[in-house]
């Protein structure tokens, strides 16, 4: 009899080893314990092969872990997971323990989960008639739900009510959601209305708290888990229901290391786990409004405010007509921001770039700041009035800013375009009397501080907020009635397939903050290009027919959701290496599969990183499910090191 394992590491590989005398029994899914390379390590039963034995001799499996046993899902899912995403067994099996802890003596304590089932917020009309049809759903095994609903519609109020469901029946439910929408506030807010108070999983917990919910869930204690992407990977026994909320939120793809997208691979876990799946969101991705078109998930929609409120007015300011001198904020944006001070209410100025300035050039000879390790502008951003600092937003180097150029020496380097802190300097000088609060990740530390100025802005104690995308999602905000929404040409004529849909999933959230109570919230968006589809949709309140319209663009030129894209960027630090083995695997391609199309070898969007050279080859094809696992098979076994990054379905093309 011969065990096989997998290992938690960097290798795509299993390993054999031999039963040990002392363990009575071992099962395919037991943990075990077993010595590789000179060391400890916990390991994975994927097989055990009765009849086999081996020419050489083998190890034993030092101990078993008697409790823990991955069911027939975990391992279905984690396989599925790995060949899917072109990635390894043993990357796949290091997500899965990721909050597990090795040699620990001491048995977390469990709390009964608190539960008052008494305390339900009641629901609207329209609410209770999508709850209903949910409920009526979750009789059948498993299925998936596109919870559709405009912002401020109470969409988490529906899910909460079918969760609560699942808990009488003693199942399992987790909840996904994007890092920043996981605030107190959020929680709080969640307890109180339903009387429950969920675990809460996400990557920087600590250890310890970790591992007490991976085991709770794992025997059963913990029947409620608020996560972000890695309480996917939880070893749950009973699941039930499973939340994707911000569905279209592109954090839920894991850009780096192991690289997934951990809203697929949801419904995947679902259907393996025989489970029902809820994707909540007001902006879907059109991904998953094409599997409602194709009937594999079900639509609901939420078409009206809870509170009575409407949506805001949105009007589009002509930044042609507009004589700004050297500003960012129009004049018209201006004194709407002054009339909403007057009344007392709060204005947000949403802008989608961290830093002082994107770039900076020089106005002599045009020589601009790249990072010395990355074909990238260095973003300038401002301490104190003159004192600066240059950053590479990929790799993190940094230089302190002087103004004097590298190239012809003389001072005239100067700041181009705007970021957060350049229009927090001009909001500042406007507003001088106004209390002003900065939304931005390099400004906000943790959790904590973030929990911190968000309530403040709750109390009404702020004035003006200006905020990046991190304001863009699930909060709730009921003094704010203004938006100003700057710099969104930007986002629209990105090089990206998704731009247009990037960015009216934006536009739709920033002003979904605004007027979510009494007051009707107005929101104004500064652009270059007023005759764009995207403003024609958000401007008439049309989201079909923007969907409509950008089904027509994807389908026509044969991009996904209507086909599918594999990138593989092949990187060294030397540049003929680089090409030739990008060469080399284009050739293998092109010779093994002839039903895909190859795009390239060409040199990468961002042609150097991390003082690496990068090409590319995109795969463009519609293949069925096994013509697809073998060329996956192909890849994954090529991806020998870091050398190369695979990534299956991309969202960003860089
Ligand atoms: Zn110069
Ligand atoms: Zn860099």
């Amino acid at each position: 009899m011969i065990i096989e394992i997998i290992f938690p590491l960097p290798i795509n590989k299993s390993f054999y080893y031999n039963k040990n005398n002392d363990v009575k029994k071992i099962k395919i899914g037991n943990l075990v314990k077993a010595e590789f390379r000179n060391k400890i390590i916990t390991g994975l039963v994927i097989n055990i092969h009765l009849d086999k034995k081996s020419d050489k001799p083998l190890k034993s499996i030092i101990s078993v872990y008697e409790n823990i046993l991955f069911n027939k899902e975990l391992l279905k899912s984690l396989k599925f997971f790995a060949k899917y995403s072109c990635n390894s067994y043993s990357s796949m099996l290091k997500l899965f323990l990721s909050g597990f802890k090795d040699n620990t003596k001491e048995l977390p304590k469990f709390l009964a989960l608190k539960n008052n089932s008494k305390i339900k917020p009641s629901l609207s009309s329209e609410q209770n008639i999508v709850v209903k049809k949910i409920l009526n759903l979750s009789k059948k095994k498993f299925n998936a739900v596109l919870l559709d609903g405009i912002t401020g519609s109470g969409k988490t109020r529906v899910y909460m009510h079918v969760l609560m469901k699942y808990i009488h029946k003693g199942l399992q439910s987790v909840i996904l959601v994007p890092e920043k929408i996981l605030t107190k506030q959020w929680i709080q807010e969640l307890s109180n209305d339903f009387g429950i108070v969920p675990e809460i999983y996400h990557s920087s917990i600590s250890k310890k708290e970790k591992y007490r919910i991976w085991l709770g869930v794992h025997l059963g204690k913990i029947n409620v888990v608020i996560g972000t992407r890695s309480a996917l990977f939880l070893p749950f026994q009973n699941l039930g229901l499973l939340i994707i909320d911000e569905e279209h939120d592109s954090s839920f793809k894991q850009e780096e290391g192991t690289i997934l997208n951990v809203r697929d691979l949801g419904v995947v876990r679902a259907k393996n786990s025989n489970s029902q799946i809820i994707l909540s969101s007001a902006t879907p991705s059109l991904e998953s409004l094409y599997n409602v078109k194709k009937e594999k998930y079900i639509r609901f929609c939420l078409n009206k405010r809870v509170k009575g409120s409407k949506l805001p007015i949105i009007e589009l300011i002509d930044l042609r007509n507009e004589n700004q001198k050297n500003k960012w904020l129009t004049n018209t944006l201006i004194s709407e921001i002054k009339k909403t001070l007057k009344e007392k209410k709060q204005s947000l100025i949403f802008i989608n770039k961290r830093g002082y300035a994107p770039v900076t050039l020089c106005k002599n000879c045009g020589y601009s700041k790249n990072c010395i390790n990355c074909d990238l502008a260095l973003v300038l951003h401002k301490k104190k009035e003159m004192n600066g600092e240059l950053i590479c937003h990929y790799c993190n180097y940094r230089e302190t800013y002087s103004n004097q150029c590298q190239k012809c020496g003389k001072t005239e380097l100067i700041p181009i375009g705007p970021g957060i802190e350049r229009i927090f300097e001009e909001v500042k000088e406007t507003f001088i009397n106004s209390k002003i609060a900065m939304l931005s990740s390099d400004k906000i530390k943790d959790q904590k501080q973030l929990n911190n100025i968000i309530n403040l802005i709750f109390e009404n104690k702020i004035d003006i907020i200006i905020g990046t995308q991190i304001t863009a999602k699930g909060h709730h905000f009921p003094n704010l009635k203004t938006v100003g929404i700057l710099n969104i040409d930007n986002l629209l004529n990105s090089f990206d397939l998704r731009s247009a849909e990037k960015s009216f999933q934006l536009l739709t959230q920033v002003s979904g903050r605004a007027g979510r109570e009494k007051t009707k919230g107005k929101v104004f968006i500064q652009t270059y290009q007023p005759k764009h589809p995207v403003f024609n949709a958000i401007l008439s309140d049309q989201k079909d027919l923007f969907l409509n319209w950008e089904f027509i663009q994807r389908q026509k030129n044969h991009q996904p959701p209507f086909s599918k894209f594999i990138s593989i960027v092949i990187n060294h630090k030397i540049e003929n290496i680089a090409m030739r083995n990008s060469r080399q695997i284009f050739i293998k391609l092109r010779k093994l599969f002839k039903d895909i199309i190859c795009i390239g070898p060409s040199p990468a969007p961002q042609y150097r990183l991390r003082n690496k050279f990068r090409w590319r080859i995109l795969i463009k094809h519609d293949l069925n499910y096994f013509k697809q696992n073998e060329l996956k098979k192909f890849l994954t076994d090529i991806k020998k090191d870091n050398s190369l990054k695979i990534d299956v379905d991309p969202i960003s093309f860089f």
